[in-house]
């Protein structure tokens, strides 16, 4: 704590509200707090500094919001005092029950901070003060800026989901995304493509012309893949070594069918040059379709384009294959 020591006039025994008041003001924790009828009645030091605003604009004011936000709504505080913590899932990420019935509200949010022109990921306290009869007087706010350990946590996720070599998300988020479009697909009665693609003899290609040559080789089947990923809901991945899936909500089975016809006919068409060498790659393709229903799991329509992709394989590659979930 820096520059704590209350003035001289202020002490313990001569003023117990004017001492606690000095004290949230020196406060190295951003720190606000609220009357029972929502007005600001103490905004610290720290709270000018992390959101730019000074306590004289805000003091007396039912405007703390705009210290974080650019258009009205509530901050923790006022969800504690209004006694609506049912929103507190619309208003925030992470929101935490309270500990014990009755005590205050923690949670995170993304904050655009209109005064500082900056976004501020904020971990939010809120607690309720109230008087010997139990009616409350105050609610406390105490901030704390988590946009450094929030940013780094970001980039951790996207690397633990993303291919490193082709740029593409990884079985992780691949798994992910199956789980969310099956849940969706089972709500609105909507048939999911499933198409798992995989090189044909690529360890032939490797042994040939090198594994640089099979690495730029992945790369560029890759992107041909991604361009078939074209709305919102569609996903391509690396599913494993020299395997992809491309995963398409809502498409039917002929629709379906004519994409996966398409990506073969593209990477057919890929051009690699090895010295004076032009050389082609081709894919064999297990599709599945179908509507998700309760009772099935996911990983079926999975077993059905991998036995699919069997079949293309034996039938003589660089073709289509459809599995039956
Ligand atoms: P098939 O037509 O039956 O699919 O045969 P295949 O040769 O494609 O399949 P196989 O599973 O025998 O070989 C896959 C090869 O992929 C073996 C491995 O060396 C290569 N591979 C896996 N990951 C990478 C990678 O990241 N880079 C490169 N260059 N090669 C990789
Ligand atoms: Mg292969």
């Amino acid at each position: 704590m820096t520059d704590a020591t209350p003035p001289a006039a202020v002490s313990p025994e001569d003023g117990g509200t004017a001492f606690a008041i000095t004290l949230m003001e020196h406060l190295v924790v951003p720190t606000f707090v609220l009357d029972a009828e929502l007005r600001v009645l103490i905004w610290n030091r720290a709270c000018e500094h992390l959101t730019g605003v000074p306590a004289s604009e805000v003091i007396g004011t039912r405007e703390h919001w705009r210290a974080f936000y650019e258009s009205p709504r509530p901050c923790l505080a006022d969800l504690v005092a209004e006694g609506a913590k049912g929103r507190i899932e619309q208003l925030y990420v992470r929101p935490e029950a309270p500990r014990e019935p009755g005590r205050g509200l923690r949670a995170e949010t993304w904050c655009h901070m209109p005064r500082r022109g900056q976004s501020l990921y904020l971990a939010v306290d809120a607690g309720p003060i109230f008087d010997a009869g139990g009616r409350l007087i105050a609610v406390v706010e105490t901030l704390r800026d988590m946009s450094d350990r929030k940013r780094a946590e970001d980039q951790l996720q996207q690397l633990a989901s993303r291919d490193l070599l082709t740029g593409l998300g990884n079985r992780h988020a691949f798994d992910a995304a199956l789980e969310l479009e099956w849940r969706s697909g089972e709500r609105d009665e909507t048939s999911l493509a499933l198409l798992l693609i995989d090189i044909d003899h690529f360890k032939r290609f490797n042994d040939r012309y090198g594994h640089a040559a099979g690495d730029e080789c992945l790369k560029r089947v890759a992107a041909t893949i991604n361009r078939f990923a074209r709305r919102a809901g569609d996903l391509a991945v690396r599913y494993g070594s020299e395997a992809f899936v491309l995963l398409l909500p809502d498409f039917t089975r002929t629709q379906a069918q004519a994409v996966a016809q398409r990506v073969c006919d593209a990477v057919r068409s890929l051009r690699f040059v090895d010295d004076d060498e032009i050389i082609g790659v081709t894919v064999s393709i297990g599709l599945a379709v179908c509507v998700p229903m309760p009772g099935i799991e996911a990983t079926l329509m999975l077993q059905a384009a991998d036995a699919a992709l069997d079949e293309a394989k034996q039938a003589g590659r660089d073709r289509v294959r459809i599995g039956e979930v």
